[in-house]
């Protein structure tokens, strides 16, 4: 057992001033994964930068091309998503990055891994770029896996406490990827409510959990149980993505969550419960400490190696989620046995 981590120095020059989401991130999560011993531990993944035709897997060819002329002449996609001069190159090598994680799981050179990449992706649309995305990373891989290795059965996990409305987008009438958020509602970006499951062909293969704010470890554990887990064993996934962001920690400073860190580890072994091939990419989590050790935590389970992140707080719980579970088993009962 074998676990890979993709980083390439690039992903630090995305520089976007200012802003929550920053170069430190991944330099706090490479430095706890060194001072713990867990990086000396771990597959180093090449990162490489993806095609044009890769990125057109998932976006509009008009809108890549937008994103080169606005990264070059430095600008913002969005009042939310400023680029600079490497940052389409950058985008380019995060989409990479997580195609070259996927290749390395499924042609079993490691177990598992997780994608250190940035910018984040999950909120970028076909045609558009927003809420600190470019391009949609997990989308683009999830279309690699089904052009490139003919797979028909793909789960993709977000737990971003943001909705991921571009991932949902792209697969909403495709029934051979499963899309399933649990996230913090109403909040950016608005998107993700219990009724929107899907359409055509894709109805009934989107489940949306909207919760709210607060609901800690016991929340987030009861929703995996309850509904992931029947779900996504009854879709029996040939391959697992997680959106992981770490925007649900309890110290983040854009989620109201209250999750702890081991938590994190704890959700990464219920995911492991429903089948090998997993890939974890980095979405949001703006607490350098809070995710550097979720990070860590992740990391734990996946490499099976004991981190110490501290004590989970399943007795603490300000919000109950019995009714969003069970109006989330009311809609989806049409579709799957829970
Ligand atoms: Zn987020």
């Amino acid at each position: 057992m074998s676990t890979g981590y993709v980083y390439h120095p690039i992903y630090l020059k995305h520089n976007t001033g200012a802003h929550p989401e920053r170069s430190e991130r991944l330099i706090a999560i490479l430095d706890l994964l060194k001072k713990r011993n867990v990086l000396d531990r771990l597959v180093k993944i090449n990162a490489e930068r993806a095609s044009i035709k890769e990125i057109e897997y998932n976006h509009d060819p008009a809108y890549i091309k937008h994103v080169q002329a606005v990264s070059e002449r430095e600008g913002a996609l969005d009042l939310d998503t400023p680029v600079s001069k490497d940052s389409f190159d950058a985008a380019l090598y995060a989409a990479g990055g997580l195609i070259g994680a996927v290749d390395q799981v499924i042609s079993k050179n490691v177990t598992n891994a997780f994608a250190l990449v940035r910018p984040p992706g999950h909120h970028a649309e076909y045609a558009k770029g927003m809420g600190f995305c470019l391009f949609n990373n997990v989308a683009i891989a999830a279309r690699h896996l089904k052009l490139h290795h003919g797979l028909q059965r793909i789960l993709i996990i977000d737990w971003d406490v943001h909705h991921g409305n571009g991932t949902e987008h792209s697969f909403y009438d495709d029934p051979s990827v499963l899309y399933f958020s649990i996230h913090q509602y109403p909040h950016y970006p608005g998107t993700g409510r219990i009724d929107d499951i899907g359409s055509g062909e894709g109805e009934g293969f989107t489940v949306n959990v909207p919760l709210p704010p607060g609901v800690g470890d016991k929340g987030y554990l009861e929703v995996m149980n309850e509904v992931l887990l029947p779900i996504a064993t009854e879709f029996n996934p040939e391959f697992i993505l997680i959106s992981s962001g770490s925007d649900l920690h309890k110290l983040d400073p854009l989620g109201g969550m209250n999750v702890t860190s081991p938590a994190f580890g704890k959700f990464t072994d219920i995911v492991r419960e429903i089948g090998d091939g997993v890939v974890v990419t980095l979405e949001g989590g703006y607490d350098l400490t809070g995710l550097s050790e979720s990070v860590l935590a992740i990391f734990g389970s996946l490499a099976g190696i004991e981190v110490d992140t501290g004590e989970m707080a399943l007795d603490r719980s300000e919000r109950d989620v019995a009714d969003v579970i069970s109006n989330v088993k009311k809609v989806q009962r049409s579709y799957w046995n829970i």
